[in-house]
């Protein structure tokens, strides 16, 4: 939030967006705001699949699955990943959704799904967190790793660092290394630009 605000941005909290007809964005706790452009940030939907119980679906389209990743009522249907919902004491409202439940939910599942046809007991999935971490820009981070917390430079150095061992083979992790360099010191946004319909040749009304 501060960062945000240091970057001159007006943040809301706990306000909802009740519509918007393209000049009007209006809101439950807030006065009205004119605007022609509005940017909708405000999380992803699973997409449903026909024939599944309407029952298994819960808030966002997420789909209750038990601690083996089995659809709720299923046996032989999976879910994992952001769409699944695994309820447990410590997430009430299922995994964050994030690469690292759904990597590791897709390893579990997989070698369980091999035990299943060896006829071999199938292992429930515990989430390994290991941390969480979020970038707003330039020298500007937090991260949370096994309940340390850290800010500012020193997280986003950290940031950097993880993701790019994240990213698979030496030379591709050289590219983008040398990429977020160079942008770093040249402020360099030319691949951001948005063509106007005067200005691109190629230009589709819709
Ligand atoms: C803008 C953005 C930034 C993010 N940043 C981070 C981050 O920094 N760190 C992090 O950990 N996570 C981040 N996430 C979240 C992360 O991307 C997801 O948690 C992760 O991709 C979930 O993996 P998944 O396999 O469950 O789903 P997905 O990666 O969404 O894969 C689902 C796939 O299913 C396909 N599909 C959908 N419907 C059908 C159908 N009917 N038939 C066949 N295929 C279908 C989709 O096209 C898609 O390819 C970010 C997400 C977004 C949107």
């Amino acid at each position: 939030l501060k960062y945000l605000e240091d970057l001159g941005v007006k943040v809301h909290l706990n306000v909802m967006l009740k519509s918007y007809d393209g000049l009007e964005a209006v809101f439950d706790k807030l006065d009205p705001i004119q605007t022609r452009s509005l940017l909708w940030a405000a999380g992803v939907k699973g997409n449903g699949i026909k024939g599944l119980r309407q029952e298994v679906y819960t808030q966002g389209g997420r789909i209750l699955v038990d601690d083996y990743n089995r659809i709720r009522g299923y046996e032989n249907v999976f879910a994992i990943g952001d769409l699944a919902q695994m309820e447990s004491p410590e997430y009430p409202k299922g995994h964050p959704m994030m690469a690292p439940p759904a990597i590791q939910q897709a390893i579990n599942l997989a070698d369980n799904i091999k035990r299943i046809i060896a006829r071999k007991p199938i292992r429930p999935f515990r989430y390994s967190n290991q941390g969480a971490m979020a970038t707003i820009g330039r020298n500007r981070a937090v991260i949370e790793i096994k309940g340390l917390k850290a800010h500012g430079i020193f997280a986003w150095v950290v940031w950097i660092f993880v993701h790019l061992m994240a990213i698979v083979g030496f030379k591709n992790r050289l590219a983008v290394f040398l990429s977020w360099f160079i942008s770093y010191f040249s402020f360099d946004k030319a691949n951001r630009v948005i063509i106007g319909k005067n200005f691109g040749a190629d230009y589709d009304e819709d």
